[in-house]
């Protein structure tokens, strides 16, 4: 069975696009063109995945996104978000409402495609776990042991820089931003700084050697595990 999107737009041209190059990729699409159509949707007949834009009149795409991750209902139904350039604010609030990636306008109709397959794939099965042991591009990382090697070996690392890579490798191709990054490690109630966060990134990817470039920075907006 194909998967259903649900594209959440108002222009309808947008959403001819996206549903023309879905259908041609093999999925099922659905489309409504404001938040509370889309709440409504999600809860009666839950897609796989939504496309959803963030400038929607009414209810905001932001909101709506808070309002899914909210719900048990509809929390686990994948989100990718559509921002226009310039609203790199709003890309760091969605992702911090739990948002899975997002896409800027303008697009190309492969790209969507290629993301919706990516955050498919990391939100059902593809991760490789036996135990609790995550495999991830030549790295397996034991979170019994606190523990990560490569073939060559044992890679030394602290506590902090052991949790942000399980974090982020624990998610291929999910943005985090700096500030989501600190509240895992640190907990909520610790203020630090952006550059704290940047700092421990370079000293983590410098350890991995080869392995560093795995961790992708996404200007603006924080860190990624190459997905
Ligand atoms: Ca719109």
């Amino acid at each position: 069975m194909s998967s259903k999107i649900l594209i959440v737009e108002d222009e309808s041209d947008i959403v001819e696009l996206l549903a023309y190059n879905l259908r041609q990729a093999g999925f099922e699409t659905e489309a409504v063109f404001n938040g509370a159509d889309a709440l409504q949707r999600a809860i009666e007949n839950p897609p796989e995945l939504i496309l959803l834009d963030l400038l929607l009149p009414e209810i905001d795409g932001l909101e709506v996104c808070r309002l899914l991750k909210r719900d048990p209902h509809t929390e686990t139904i994948p989100i990718i978000m559509l921002t226009a350039k310039g609203e790199e604010i709003d890309r760091i609030v969605g992702l911090e409402l739990g948002a899975d990636d997002y896409i800027t306008k303008p697009f190309s109709p492969r790209e969507v495609v290629l993301r919706v397959r990516a955050v498919l794939r990391r939100t059902s099965n593809g991760q490789s776990t036996a135990g609790s042991q995550l495999r991830v591009a030549g790295l397996t990382i034991d979170m019994d042991k606190h523990q990560v090697h490569s073939e060559e070996g044992v890679i030394d690392l602290t506590a902090t820089e052991f949790k942000m890579l399980s974090l982020l490798a624990g998610s291929p191709g999910r943005v985090f931003s700096r500030s989501v990054l600190m509240d895992a490690v640190w907990g909520q109630e610790y203020y630090g700084l952006d550059r704290t966060i940047d700092t421990h990134i370079s000293r983590l990817r410098r350890k991995l050697g080869d392995f560093g470039d795995l961790i992708e920075t996404v200007h603006g907006v924080g860190y990624r595990f190459k997905g």
